[in-house]
């Protein structure tokens, strides 16, 4: 399905939406064990949507043997990269027949904007499956410089059973992240997606077996992070997990590793990113665009968030007026309104964080200059308005934690050291934006930021020919798109010959 932008059609596409809540194990829809399952909820109204199976260790055990005789069965791990990549192609052009449909179970179950979903989240999740089918057959292995006694050939090898355990905020388009690289690379995957957004990845993997790929190599295990999340870290026949979400769960996955079978563990974390604008930065109006759109984008529940302004004095208050000016003018509201440009927060206690920090930043004497307040709640959803804190001090919580919603604090600076120590001045180091006219600045500043992505005179996250990934607290040991995930979801391996 299409989705036209129009408000008519998306309420109409909507109403006419099959959900898939079971999981998916070798190539079946399956009910949980227990039969049990939880109710997953709209964001935008706080009413539910649909009962999803309760996926708890039984049914992750059941995924990961069917996930082992797929991978044994070589009838994916053994193909040659030319068919992984022609069947990934076809599993690409599946997920575009069906992007209308996935970009409004992602506005529905996440509260995030229809236009974004249809114009961002899904065309990148199918331009990622893409991307990493087609490297499947233009990667070469090496033949090490020994001898003329010897070969050695250095290989490079599927890992195995790879686990996916990834968060709400960009639903499909973090199971695309994994599973292009980990499938190209001819792992087998057990994908278990964020309790409160199941439905995507779930159709996706069907959309996955349509497209040929065999049984028991993509299955997908909704359910909650305790259990299910816990059993894939915990499995000892898992060989890795890629995961994705905050630093504390992060934290627990090394734990399960160094308990269970020391499985690699890649981790993608949370984030405290700085904007820093120096004095000379070209144009304020283009800044304060890129500044609001990393703030206040997806609702501000992104990863790389630039959720700390850091502004040169001079130029602060000019800066600041934009920002706010502009920021007035993003649109607050429904999210199947392709008008929308920020929809619910993802689940009340979620929204209660939020507000939590925006009262601790009044009551730690930041200079509250818009928003602040929960808006539209007869809707029954989770709406908070874009808020502006000026005179935010460095050791305010709102200035070190991960807010995660639509909160943006201001600090200023008089000197470029100054400037690097507060962009530095935090445990995370996802990504960064600098704004200056001065190339060499712009060199030397993204040097001494410590962050995996510094972004100059933008916001961006690159493409998918660029690494993603954090420095210090945001990930550990790996990151996501471009070649090197590829490097990830493969083991290295020698063979040594003596020729006789
Ligand atoms: P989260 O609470 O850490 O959850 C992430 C995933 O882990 C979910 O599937 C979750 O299941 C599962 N989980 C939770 N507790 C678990 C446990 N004890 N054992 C095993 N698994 C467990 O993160 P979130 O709230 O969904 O997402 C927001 C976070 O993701 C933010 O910190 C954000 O910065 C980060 N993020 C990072 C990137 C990046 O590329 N660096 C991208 C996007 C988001 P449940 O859903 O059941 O809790
Ligand atoms: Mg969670």
């Amino acid at each position: 399905m299409n989705l036209q932008l129009k408000p008519k059609a998306i309420r109409a596409a909507a109403t006419r939406l099959r959900f898939r809540t079971r999981a998916f194990i070798d190539g079946q829809f399956v009910s949980a064990q227990s039969g049990r399952t939880f109710t997953t909820e709209n964001p935008a109204n706080g009413r539910p949507l649909a009962q999803i199976a309760a996926c708890e260790a039984p049914d992750v055990d059941r995924a990961v043997k069917a996930a082992r005789r797929a991978f044994e069965s070589g009838s994916w791990s053994r193909r040659k990269p030319a068919e992984r990549k022609r069947i990934l192609l076809a599993f690409a052009d599946q997920l575009e027949a069906h992007a209308g449909e996935l970009a409004l179970l992602d506005t529905l179950e996440a509260g995030k904007p229809i236009a974004d979903c249809a114009t961002m989240d899904i065309p990148d999740t199918i331009a990622c499956i893409r991307w990493h089918a087609e490297a499947a057959d233009k990667l070469y292995d090496h033949v090490s410089p020994t001898g003329p006694e010897n070969l050695a050939l250095i290989v490079r090898e599927p890992v195995g059973v790879v686990g996916c355990v990834i968060p709400w905020n960009f639903p499909a388009q973090m199971a695309a992240w994994k599973l292009g690289p980990a499938l190209a690379t001819g792992n087998s995957v057990v994908l278990k997606p964020a309790e409160l957004t199941s439905l995507s990845a779930i159709r996706m993997a069907e959309l996955a077996a349509e497209a040929g790929v065999p049984p028991g190599v993509l299955n997908v295990v909704p359910g909650l992070g305790e259990t299910a999340g816990q059993a894939v870290g915990r499995h000892p026949d898992v060989d890795m997990v890629a995961f994705t979400g905050s630093t504390e769960v992060g934290r627990s996955f090394l734990k399960y590793a160094a308990e269970s079978n020391l499985k690699r563990i890649i981790l993608e974390c949370g984030g405290k990113s700085p904007q820093v604008v120096f004095a000379d930065a070209p144009d304020l109006d283009t800044v304060a665009g890129h500044a609001v759109g990393a703030a206040f984008w997806n609702m501000g529940e992104n990863c790389s968030c630039g959720s700390r302004l850091i502004v040169h004095q001079k130029i602060k208050d000019k800066l600041v007026a934009k920002v706010v000016a502009l920021a007035k003018t993003w649109k607050v509201g429904d999210p199947l309104d392709p008008q929308t440009r920020l929809g619910a927060l993802i689940e009340r206690p979620h929204l209660e964080k939020v507000l939590g920090y925006i009262e601790s930043g009044k009551a730690e004497g930041a200079r509250l200059l818009l928003g602040g307040r929960r808006i539209l709640e007869e809707s029954g959803g989770y709406y908070v308005e874009p808020t502006v804190f000026d005179r935010v001090g460095g050791r305010m919580r709102i200035a070190r934690e991960e807010i995660f919603g639509p909160v943006l604090s201001v600090m200023s600076f008089s000197t470029d050291e100054e400037a690097v120590a507060l962009a530095n001045d935090t445990n995370y180091g996802l990504a960064a934006s600098i704004y200056t006219g001065d190339v060499n600045r712009a060199h030397r500043v993204a040097r001494a930021i410590r962050a995996g992505t510094v972004s100059v005179n933008c916001f961006s996250e690159g493409d998918l020919t660029t690494p993603f990934g954090g420095f210090k607290q945001s990930g550990f040991a790996g990151r996501d798109k471009s070649i090197w995930a590829h490097e990830q979801y493969t083991e290295l391996k020698t063979v040594w010959m003596q020729l006789t």
